[in-house]
């Protein structure tokens, strides 16, 4: 679960982020209005946590701008001002909850949880597996056969990516551009997708256990029980 925080005090901004990333939560945080609509236009978030007060362009005018751009992220409003002119005018702009401040953490987890199941972002939605690997978007942990697997972040990601694809092949051009982001097909990124799977196979496929990743020469690779 990603989350985009819209906060421009440093202080709030830091322990709302250290918070839920201890609740496993993705945390990217945006510091002024101009921030957040660049990243909440160009990258994708499962909610944005966006307060009212901002430096510039305002939370309002962030929400209003989003929702007229066709950008339907859920958006947990957060307001020091408890006015009900406020609320309506956050509500009618297109936000789907809003929080007043000061809040407490407890009660932002459980709005957060309720946003993300109201747009039917829930638990079980959130967990992938092929045979005796199991992968949970929530908590970002891996097992396989009820062992835990350790990922770093590129790793989880290129996982992921496969296995929301398993039983067909990926090609390494889909994975430079999805995974790395790379348009141009070249070597150097050819050697790093060629680490990355090796390190996977490492963790994944041990011995003695079922190989899980298979290699398509010359085009790419499939995860599955079986090789396409
Ligand atoms: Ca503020």
């Amino acid at each position: 679960m990603r989350i985009l925080v819209v906060e421009d005090e440093y202080k709030v901004a830091e322990a709302l982020r250290q918070g839920l990333e201890g609740e496993h939560y993705d945390v990217v945080l945006a510091e002024t209005g101009e921030d957040a609509f660049y990243r909440a236009t160009t990258e994708r978030f499962d909610m944005i946590l966006l307060d009212v007060m901002l430096p510039g362009r305002d939370g309002m005018e962030v929400l209003g701008t989003l929702r007229d751009r066709g950008v339907r992220t859920p958006v947990l409003l957060v307001t020091a001002r408890d006015a009900i002119e406020d609320r309506v005018a956050g509500l009618d702009r297109g936000a789907d909850d809003y929080l007043v401040k000061p809040f407490a953490f407890e009660e932002l987890l459980a709005r957060i949880r309720a946003l993300l199941r109201r747009q039917g972002r829930t638990e079980d939605a959130l967990k992938l597996s092929v045979s005796d690997l199991h992968m949970d978007l929530l908590t970002r942990k891996v097992d396989r056969a009820g062992q835990a697997v350790e990922l770093t972040a590129r790793e989880f990601e290129l996982l992921e990516y496969l296995l929301r694809r398993q039983g067909r092949t990926v090609h390494r051009e889909t994975l430079a551009r999805d995974v790395w982001k790379v348009t141009e097909r070249a070597t150097p990124i050819d050697n790093v997708i060629d680490v990355h799977i090796a390190r996977l196979r490492r963790k994944i496929d041990r011995s003695g256990a079922a190989k899980l990743i298979h290699t398509v020469r010359g085009v790419g690779f499939s995860l599955g029980l079986e090789a396409p």
